[in-house]
C-alpha cells in the first residue's frame, strides 16, 4: 500500500471521514502467525492528528450531549446489531493482527456485542436520585452530566472488546471520544469505529487516531480532554496519571496482573487442571487476568503436576486460523524475545523448566506453552507480570501460606481458589487482595454486565463496564427547586 491509497480503514477517522495522517506516514501491520504477511499499512500519526481529533470531539459535544441518553442508547443498539452482522469479518481481523485463535476472536466479538447491548439499555436507566429537603416546598434531586471529550488509549490483547468497553459507555453517557488503539491492532479498531459511524453516531462524536506513544501523549497533554481512560502497562499508566494530576483531569487506569490460582489440599484436581490450562494458555497467556501463578499445597503437588504437565505438553501450537491449534503466537518479536529471556533468567535463579521454555519451529512469533517449577515465591518470574504462555508453580503448606504468597505481589487483578471447603472459599474471597475472584472455576472469563477491575497496582479510578463505569464518564449535579 502507498500513501496514495484511500485512507479508508488505514487512516484516521476524524469528524466523520477517513483521512491520511498529517505526517503522510504509514506503518506496516504484520500477522504474528506469519510475519512475512503484511495485513495492511496504517497511519503513523502524531500530535497534529490528535489535535484535529480533539477539535472535532469538542465541536460535537454539545449536540451529542443534548440528544439524551435514550436516543443515544438506540444508536448503540443499532451498533450492536451491525457488530453481530459483521462478526465473521471482525473475528478474522482480530485473529489476523493479534494472533489469537479464531474461536477466541469470535468469543471476543460476542462479548463486545453483549457489552453494547447492556450499555444501550442503560440509556433508559441512567438517572440520579430525589432527595428530601431541609426547607419546605422544595424538591431536591441529583443527575449525571457527561464530562466532555475523553481520550481512550487501549492495548492490543483485546483489540475489539477493550476499545468497545470504553467507547460504548463514553458515548451513552454523552461524552465524545478520541480512540487511540494499539499500533499493533489498528484494523480491528477501524472496523469498530466504522460500526459506530454507520449505526448513526454523528460526525465528531467518535474519532480514531492510529499511532503510538506520540498520539497518546498528545491526548494526555491536551487541556480540552476531560478524562483519560487507559488500559495497558503499569509504567505507562503511572506516566499518564502523573501528567493528568497537574490539571486534575480524571483518569481510569486498567493495568497489569500477576494472578494466582490456589490449589488447596482438598481441591478437585481434574477441574483445577482444566481451569489452569485455560487461564494460563488461552489467548497465549496475553490477558491481564491470565493465570500466571499456581500456588499448590505440597500434599497434592505431585498429583496436580501429573495432570497438568502432560496436558500442557500436548497442546498443539499453530496459527489461530487453524481449527486444530490450541495456542497461537504471541503478539510480536519483542514479546517472544522478552518471554524467552525471562525463562532463561528463571533457570539461572534455579527454576526447573517442566514443559516448554523454547521457541517453536514455525515462522510466527511462537513461544511453547511453558510450566516452571521449583521456584521461590519471590522469584522475579513468580512476582512480575509475564503476559505470555509461561506459568510459574510455587509450592506452599496450607491455606494461610497460599494466601500470603498470593497477596505478596504488587498487582491484584484476579484471584482463584480450588477447594471443596466453601467456608475456606468464603474466607479466601474476603482475603484476596485482587478485584475479580473465582472459586472452583477458571480465573478468567468476565461477563458483559459485571464490573471489570483490579486492586493495588492493577487499577486506579472507577471500574470499567457495569454500573460502576458511569462514575468515570459522568459528574454529578444537584439542584433544589422551590415552589
Ligand atoms: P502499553 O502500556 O505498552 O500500551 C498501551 C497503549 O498505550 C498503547 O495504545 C500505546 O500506544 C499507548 N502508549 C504507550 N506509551 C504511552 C505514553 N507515554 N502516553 C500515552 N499512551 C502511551 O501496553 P500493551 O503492551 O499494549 O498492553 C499490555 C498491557 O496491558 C499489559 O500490562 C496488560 O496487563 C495490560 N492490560 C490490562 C488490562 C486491564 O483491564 N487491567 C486489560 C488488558 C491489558
Amino acid at each position: 500500500m502507498s500513501n496514495t491509497q484511500s485512507p479508508e480503514h488505514t487512516g484516521n477517522f476524524i469528524e466523520g471521514r477517513w483521512r491520511e495522517p498529517e505526517s503522510g506516514r504509514l506503518r506496516p501491520n504484520l500477522d504474528p502467525a506469519d510475519p512475512a504477511r503484511i495485513i495492511g499499512e496504517f497511519a503513523e500519526s502524531g500530535a497534529a492528528d490528535a489535535e484535529l481529533a480533539v477539535d472535532a470531539a469538542r465541536r460535537a459535544f454539545p449536540a451529542w450531549r443534548a440528544m439524551g441518553s435514550v436516543r443515544r442508547g438506540e444508536i448503540l443498539s443499532a451498533a450492536a446489531r451491525l457488530l453481530t452482522e459483521r462478526a465473521e469479518t471482525i473475528s478474522a481481523a482480530i485473529t489476523a493482527e493479534n494472533g489469537k485463535r479464531l474461536d477466541e476472536a469470535r468469543g471476543e466479538v460476542r462479548r463486545a456485542a453483549a457489552i453494547l447491548e447492556f450499555t444501550a439499555g442503560e440509556g433508559r436507566r441512567l438517572g440520579g436520585q430525589t432527595l428530601p429537603s431541609e426547607e419546605p416546598n422544595t424538591m431536591a434531586f441529583t443527575w449525571r452530566r457527561p464530562i466532555g471529550a475523553v481520550g481512550l488509549i487501549t492495548p492490543w490483547n483485546f483489540p475489539l472488546a477493550i476499545p468497545l468497553w470504553k467507547l460504548a459507555p463514553a458515548l451513552l453517557s454523552g461524552c465524545t471520544a478520541v480512540l487511540k488503539p494499539s499500533p499493533l491492532t489498528p484494523l480491528t479498531a477501524a472496523l469498530l469505529v466504522e460500526v459506530f459511524a454507520e449505526a448513526g453516531v454523528p460526525e465528531g462524536a467518535v474519532n480514531l487516531v492510529q499511532g503510538d506513544r506520540p498520539v497518546g501523549e498528545a491526548l494526555v497533554a491536551d487541556p480540552r480532554i476531560a478524562g483519560i481512560s487507559f488500559t495497558g502497562s503499569l509504567p505507562v499508566g503511572v506516566a499518564i496519571q502523573q501528567a493528568c494530576a497537574s490539571r486534575l483531569v480524571r483518569t481510569q487506569l486498567e493495568l497489569g496482573g500477576k494472578n494466582a490460582v490456589l490449589v488447596l489440599a482438598d481441591a478437585d484436581l481434574d477441574a483445577a487442571t482444566r481451569a489452569i490450562v485455560h487461564g494460563a494458555f488461552g489467548q497465549s497467556g496475553q490477558r491481564c487476568s491470565a493465570t500466571s501463578r499456581v500456588i499448590v499445597d505440597r500434599a497434592v503437588r505431585e498429583e496436580l503436576l501429573e495432570r497438568l504437565l502432560p496436558a500442557v505438553a500436548g497442546m498443539r501450537i499453530g496459527p489461530g486460523t487453524d481449527p486444530g491449534s490450541d495456542i497461537g503466537p504471541v503478539i510480536d518479536e519483542s514479546a517472544q524475545r522478552r518471554l524467552l529471556d525471562a525463562v532463561e533468567r528463571a533457570k539461572a535463579e534455579g527454576a526447573t523448566v517442566a514443559v516448554g521454555g523454547k521457541p517453536v519451529e514455525l515462522p510466527g512469533y511462537y513461544v511453547a506453552p511453558t510450566v516452571l517449577t521449583d521456584l521461590a515465591p519471590d522469584a522475579e518470574i513468580a512476582t512480575e507480570e509475564i503476559f505470555g504462555p509461561v506459568l510459574s508453580v510455587v509450592d506452599c503448606s496450607g491455606y494461610e501460606e497460599a494466601m500470603r504468597i498470593s497477596n505478596s505481589v504488587r498487582y491484584g487483578m484476579s484471584g482463584t481458589v480450588f477447594t471443596r471447603d466453601y467456608g475456606l472459599a468464603m474466607r479466601a474471597l474476603d482475603e484476596f487482595e485482587a478485584g475479580m475472584l473465582h472459586v472452583n472455576r477458571p480465573g478468567v472469563g468476565a461477563q458483559a454486565h459485571h464490573p471489570h477491575m483490579g486492586a493495588k497496582l492493577s487499577q486506579y479510578g472507577a471500574p470499567e463496564c457495569a454500573q460502576q463505569v458511569w462514575d468515570f464518564y459522568t459528574e454529578w449535579r444537584s439542584a433544589c427547586v422551590s415552589f
